[in-house]
């Protein structure tokens, strides 16, 4: 029987994501309200703009009923989608909310004005070769980490602007994020790592 896949579909780019879970053979269910959240076996978190997701959240009586589900189900954000899962945010606004759950630290739209946006080829070992082209449109940068986070990618010191390893995917038992936008791509071993991670949970 096929999974049936959440998207959370109160802010940012749902269509895109859906798009991407309909080619792994999963069933995709949009979800707006807590009511929708019942029986999904994952949560796909869009990109978009985190703080008027957290205000749409609020307003929706969504963050209690997400956090409790974040500690039985996977949960996949990208970009905005990961500023979500963040425990902690840098930069956000003052009363800005998370679901949390990963023990990182999250910098919002971490490279700076002229590198809005950019395409860099990253090594991923968790999807295997070739490099996966990844799209970073204000991208968050994962600041800090617990030594429980697992770190999936990097962009490497040698391409980085900062001179340091900068940590773009992370993964904390059944959450993972990245700050890159794979559903705006036709690469679908981003989701497909994740539609596994709901199969074997
Ligand atoms: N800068 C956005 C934020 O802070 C994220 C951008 C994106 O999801 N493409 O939420």
């Amino acid at each position: 029987m096929s999974p049936v896949i959440g998207v959370l579909a109160i802010q940012g780019d749902v269509r895109e994501h859906a798009r991407c879970l309909e080619q792994l053979d999963v069933d995709v269910r949009l979800v707006k309200t807590a009511e929708q959240l019942k029986g999904i076996a994952g949560l796909v978190i869009p990109g978009g703009e985190s703080t008027t997701m957290s205000i749409l959240a609020v307003k929706n009586n969504l963050f209690g009923p997400l956090r409790e589900l974040r500690t039985q189900i996977p949960m996949y954000g990208s970009c905005a989608g990961l500023i979500m899962l963040a425990d902690s945010i840098s930069d956000g606004r003052a009363d800005q909310e998370t679901i949390g759950g990963l023990n990182i630290t999250a910098k919002r739209n971490a490279f700076g004005r002229q590198v809005d946006s950019f395409e860099i080829d990253l090594h991923i070992p968790a999807i295997g070769e070739p490099d996966y082209h990844a799209v970073f449109i204000r991208a968050p940068l994962v600041e800090a980490a617990s030594s429980a986070v697992e770190v999936l990618a990097a962009i490497p010191a040698d391409k980085s602007l900062t001179g340091t390893d900068q940590v773009v995917a992370v993964r904390q038992d059944n959450l993972m994020a990245t700050s890159f936008h794979p559903e705006i791509t036709s690469d679908l071993r981003i989701h497909k790592y994740f539609v596994d991670m709901v199969r074997s949970a």
